[in-house]
């Protein structure tokens, strides 16, 4: 089984930047309470310069800070896989990679961009961050890297999670970081997501809010997002730059790329370095398919619009794919893609067809994930194992159209923390 590894030394030293290769310039976000094209400065209170500066650069490279990239030899450049055990299970004569991120210290993509973002923060001298976590990973990531760099953490975890999964919790709190189940009553948010309902399971929309709300009462507190916006899908790009010089050293190129999808980011992360060819008309058959939850349906069946970030209503209005802000998602167990809405860049993409979208249900992207831990021995996380199911289909065509296409997934995490989901699929009680 072939395993392509780069050095050290080839940690990428530049992200790729999209936005000046977007078939149109992605309209502005709108101020929440003017509906204005929102001034830089409106995001001050939020977020750093540097990463206000990334989230509307036009330059096609931006460099990697050096103690950034010290920070990714922790745990990068993540291996490249060519799961040929797979295509002889699936006789298909597809060839199939992927891309494992869940080498990294907290188990998925998410410390590519909370590193990143820890730093910049610690650079502009904030003490704190904020930020919320649905399934427990972006919070994990995020207390890992706010620990790196020295600075605190409070994390608003979905209500379902925090029960759910109490020991993404407790890793939280190895790293130092404070875990607050949301909605919780320490904020007006909060407060009046409670109000209406009481037993509310949360949602990352709700998180959302309380993270800003408390980010943005204290002076020496920003807020961290761990997907959707452009900087984020910036940082997340190191996935794809790697693959494409793993793939030059397997001697392939992709067909189509695939990735689960929740706000875009470790979709985004893998295809946006390779979509530049399909972009610039050099490789114009290129595809690129999202898998979302169908019960959670932002590309498929939302609406291309402007909508708020969280449910309350403080962020800015984003144009995107949104099943509206005040969508509560069902207490589904790939907890990270409960999101209401997608990354504007990746919802642009959409609509302008350059990229496809796919949503499964829970039952069949668990035997998908149950077939491939025992192929390639990687419990995946159930997330991820949206984008397997999308491998199995096209795996599938490529079976019954005879077409030796080469297909590269980006396995965006492990499911060691995700066994409860694996008990009860095993139990057959998914539904
Ligand atoms: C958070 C998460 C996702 C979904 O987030 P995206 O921003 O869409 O990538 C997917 N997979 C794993 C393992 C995650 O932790």
């Amino acid at each position: 089984m072939p395993i392509f590894f780069l050095n050290q030394n080839d940690i990428p030293t530049h992200y790729y930047n999209v936005l000046p290769d977007l078939p149109k310039p992605l309209p502005p976000p709108l101020h929440p309470a003017t509906k204005k094209p929102l001034q830089p400065t409106d995001l001050a209170p939020l977020f750093p310069r540097a990463l206000i500066q990334q989230e509307m650069a036009q330059e096609r490279e931006i460099e990697i800070p050096e103690e950034v990239r010290r920070a990714y030899q922790l745990y990068r450049p993540s291996p490249l896989i060519r799961a040929r055990r797979l295509e002889i299970e699936l006789d298909t004569p597809a060839k199939i990679y992927y891309k494992y991120e869940g080498v990294s210290p907290t188990g998925s993509h998410k410390p590519n961009t909370a590193l990143p973002q820890a730093y910049y923060n610690r650079q502009a001298g904030v003490r704190r961050l904020t930020t919320e976590t649905g399934a427990g990973q972006w919070g994990s990531a995020l207390s890992f890297a706010c620990n790196y760099f020295g600075l605190a953490c409070t994390v608003y975890m979905v209500k379902s999670s925090y029960a759910g999964k109490p020991y993404r919790r407790v890793m939280m709190n190895l790293f130092g970081a404070e875990c607050i189940p949301s909605p919780s009553p320490r904020t007006e948010a909060g407060k009046k997501v409670l109000a209406q309902d009481p037993e509310t399971p949360g949602s990352l929309g709700t998180a959302i809010s309380e993270a800003v709300e408390d980010a943005a009462k204290h002076d020496d507190t920003k807020y961290a997002l761990g997907s959707v916006l452009n900087h984020v899908l910036l940082h997340q790009t190191i996935i794809g730059l790697e693959a494409k010089k793993q793939m030059e050293m397997a001697g392939d190129e992709p067909d189509i790329i695939i990735g689960c999808h929740g706000g875009g980011s470790n979709f985004a992360g893998i295809a946006l370095p390779f979509l530049r060819d399909k972009l610039s008309g050099k490789r114009p058959k290129l595809r690129a398919i999202a898998a979302e939850p169908k019960s959670c349906p932002s590309l498929t069946e939302g609406r291309y619009e402007y909508d708020f970030g969280d449910t309350v209503g403080l962020t800015p209005l984003l144009l995107m794919y949104t099943l509206g802000h005040d969508f509560t998602p069902p207490a589904i167990h790939a907890g990270g893609l409960r999101y209401h809405g997608a990354a504007p860049i990746v919802s642009l993409l959409h609509k302008e067809k350059i990229i496809e979208a796919v949503a499964y249900d829970q039952q069949e992207i668990f035997s998908a994930a149950m077939a491939f831990a025992k192929n390639q021995g990687i419990v995946p996380a159930p997330e991820s194992a949206h984008a397997i199911k999308a491998v199995f289909d096209e795996a599938e065509r490529c079976k019954q159209a005879g077409a030796a296409k080469t297909i590269l997934f980006n396995l965006s995490g492990h499911g060691h923390f995700d066994m409860g989901a694996y008990q009860d699929f095993l139990a057959g009680n998914i539904h």
